[in-house]
C-alpha cells in the first residue's frame, strides 16, 4: 500500500471540486497529515484500527468532485485515497450484477460493462472522473436516475469497514433488500463517509437496450419548462434521463467556442427501449412538448448534448473558477424558485449560468454554478453566501440542498426534525464510538481546534460572506467573452 506525508502531495487533498480560500485554514485543518492509498479491504481495516489506537481522523476520499467538503478533512488525520481500489471483481451475466472495489471510475466500468454488451442503469454524470464510493457516499443519483433509480434502487450490497475495524456485508448479491431487518445498505448509501468506508459494491446493471435515442426541445424562456414537465411525469412516457441548460449556459459554451444553440432553455431527453417503443415515446414526447410551447431541435443536436453531458462546466475554459450549487426543488415550485434564484444571483452580483436535470417525478434538481476568481478571498467565500441563501431558497419550497458536507452539516435538525437528528448522532457515536471516521462532517461542523462550530454562527457566517459580496461591485467574470458574442 502506498502512503505518503509529502507536502506538496497533501496539499492536493485539501480541497475538493470546490476549492476553498487559504484563510479557511484559521478555522479547519484541512491539509490531511499523511495520504494512504489501500488496495484491500485489510489494509483499509488496517489503517481503520491505527487510526483508533493513535485517535488520528481517517478521511474516505474517491476523485474529490464533490463540493461540499465531504472528502476534505477539518482537523488533519489521514486521507484514504481510495482510487488505488479500482477493480472489477466480478461481472456476472447471468444475474445481471457486478461487484467492483469502490475506487473505479463509472466511465471505466462502464466501458468494460460495454464490452459485454451490459449498461448501467444510472450514473453522475461526473462520470469520467468520480468515483462508485463517492458517489454511494454521497447519494447517488444522476443519468438514468428518472427511470431506473437512484443508488438506493441499484445497490444490492456493500462492504464496510467499520469505524471499529470490523468488515461487514450491508445487504445479498443477487435480491433487494426488503424485510430481514432494516435496510442496511440504505444506512450507508449518502452517509457521506462518516460512518464506514466502503471497500466492495455490487450492484444490478441491465442489458443494452437495443435502441438509444436523445432529443433536445428548445423554449425561449426556462419558465416554460414546468408546464411541459408537469404532462411528461404525468405520462407513461419514461426517458431514461432529461437535463436542461439555460440561455446563459449556452451563450457561455458559445462563448468558450463550443458548439451551443441560441436558446432560452435547451431540455435533452433520452429514451431507451426498443425500436418500437423508443418511436411511440418519441412521438408522445413530441406532443406534449410542442403542446408546452417547445420547438424540437435536429436529431444532430440530441446526439451533440448527449456526448457533451459529462462535460457540463466546460465554460471554466475561461480561466475561472465554477462552484455548483446544488439543489432538490418539487416541480410544483420548480418556477418559484426559478424566479427566487434569479433575484438571488442579482442580488448578489453574480454571473451564474443554470443546468439541471427532472431527478424523479416530483423533483428537479437545479444546479446553478458561480463562475469565480478562486484565488481571491472575497470571491471565493463569497460562494458559500449564494449556496446558503440557494439551499435556504429550496427549502422554503419544500426542497433542500444535495448533501450536507461541512457547509450544510449544521443544518441536520433543520431537514430532520430535532428527534430525527438526534437519533442519525446516536447512528454515529454507536458506531463509531471513537469519532474517527470523517469526524466534523453530516452531523456537525468540526474545526481544528476539537470543538464543533454551533450551527447558528456557521449559517451566520456563510449568510454574511453573502450580504458582503452584496456591497461590492458586480462580478465581470466572462462579460468581455459574452459581449463579443452579441456583436
Ligand atoms: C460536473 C459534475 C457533475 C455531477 N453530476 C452528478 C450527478 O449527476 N449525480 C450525483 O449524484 N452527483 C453528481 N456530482 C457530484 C459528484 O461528482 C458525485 O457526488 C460523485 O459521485 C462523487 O464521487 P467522488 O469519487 O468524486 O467522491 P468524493 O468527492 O471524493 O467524496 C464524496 C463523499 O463520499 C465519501 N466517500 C468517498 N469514497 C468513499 C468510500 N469508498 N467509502 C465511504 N465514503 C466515501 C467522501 O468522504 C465524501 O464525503 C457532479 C459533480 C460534478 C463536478
Amino acid at each position: 500500500m502506498e502512503s505518503t506525508d509529502d507536502k506538496m502531495e497533501r496539499r492536493l487533498y485539501s480541497h475538493d471540486l470546490a476549492p476553498l480560500p487559504k484563510e479557511m485554514d484559521l478555522i479547519f485543518k484541512t491539509m490531511p497529515d499523511r495520504v494512504d492509498r489501500p488496495q484491500y479491504t485489510q489494509d483499509v481495516a488496517q489503517l481503520v484500527r491505527k487510526a483508533i489506537s493513535t485517535k488520528t481522523p481517517i478521511v474516505p476520499r474517491g476523485a474529490g468532485t464533490w463540493g461540499l467538503g465531504g472528502s476534505v478533512p477539518v482537523k488533519g488525520g489521514r486521507t484514504l485515497d481510495m482510487t488505488a481500489m479500482n477493480k472489477i471483481i466480478s461481472i456476472d451475466e447471468t444475474n445481471l450484477t457486478c461487484t467492483v472495489q469502490p475506487g473505479i471510475t463509472w466511465k471505466a466500468l462502464a466501458d468494460a460493462l460495454d464490452a459485454k454488451g451490459l449498461f448501467l442503469p444510472c450514473y453522475p454524470s461526473s462520470a469520467p472522473s468520480a468515483t462508485i464510493g463517492g458517489w454511494i457516499g454521497t447519494g447517488g443519483t444522476g443519468i438514468g436516475a428518472y427511470k431506473y433509480g437512484t443508488a438506493a434502487d441499484i445497490v444490492r450490497d456493500l462492504e464496510v469497514v467499520l469505524p471499529t475495524g470490523a468488515v461487514i456485508h450491508t445487504g445479498d448479491k443477487f435480491v433487494p433488500q426488503n424485510g430481514a431487518g432494516p435496510n442496511l445498505n440504505m444506512l450507508f448509501i449518502g452517509s457521506e463517509g462518516t460512518l464506514g468506508v466502503i471497500t466492495e459494491v455490487t450492484f444490478s446493471v441491465m442489458p443494452k437496450p437495443e435502441a438509444m435515442k436523445a432529443i433536445s426541445y428548445s423554449f425561449a424562456d426556462i419558465m416554460r419548462l414546468q408546464v411541459a414537465l408537469r404532462k411528461i411525469t404525468r405520462s407513461e412516457v419514461r426517458p431514461m434521463h432529461m437535463m436542461f441548460g439555460d440561455r446563459l449556459h449556452y451563450d457561455y459554451l458559445r462563448a468558450v467556442g463550443k458548439h451551443a444553440p441560441s436558446v432560452g432553455c435547451l431540455v435533452t431527453c433520452m429514451l431507451t427501449g426498443s425500436k418500437a417503443s423508443v418511436e411511440m415515446e418519441e412521438k408522445l414526447l413530441d406532443e406534449m412538448m410542442t403542446s408546452s410551447g417547445a420547438k424540437k431541435e435536429p436529431d444532430e443536436l440530441g446526439e451533440h448534448e448527449w456526448s457533451e453531458r459529462s462535460y457540463e462546466f466546460r465554460v471554466r475554459e475561461l480561466g475561472v473558477g465554477a462552484i455548483p450549487g446544488e439543489i432538490l426543488v418539487p416541480i410544483d415550485r420548480m418556477n418559484v424558485v426559478l424566479e427566487g434564484m434569479a433575484k438571488l444571483i442579482k442580488q448578489l452580483k453574480l454571473n451564474a449560468p443554470l443546468i439541471g436535470t427532472v431527478a424523479d417525478q416530483n423533483t428537479v434538481m437545479f444546479m446553478p454554478y458561480y463562475l469565480t476568481d478562486e484565488h481571491k478571498l472575497v470571491a471565493s467565500t463569497s460562494a458559500m453566501g449564494f449556496a446558503k441563501r440557494l439551499g435556504d431558497l429550496a427549502q422554503e419550497n419544500g426542497g433542500r440542498p444535495v448533501g450536507l458536507g461541512v457547509f450544510f452539516a449544521g443544518n441536520l435538525q433543520k431537514y430532520r426534525g430535532k428527534e430525527g437528528a438526534r437519533l442519525i448522532r446516536s447512528i454515529k457515536d454507536v458506531l463509531d464510538p471513537h469519532g474517527i471516521m470523517n469526524p466534523g462532517k453530516m452531523v456537525e461542523t468540526g474545526t481544528r481546534y476539537g470543538f464543533a462550530m454551533p450551527a447558528f454562527l456557521m449559517n451566520f457566517g456563510m449568510h454574511m460572506m453573502g450580504s458582503m459580496k452584496r456591497i461590492l461591485p458586480r462580478d465581470r467574470i466572462g462579460e468581455r467573452e459574452l459581449s463579443k458574442l452579441k456583436k
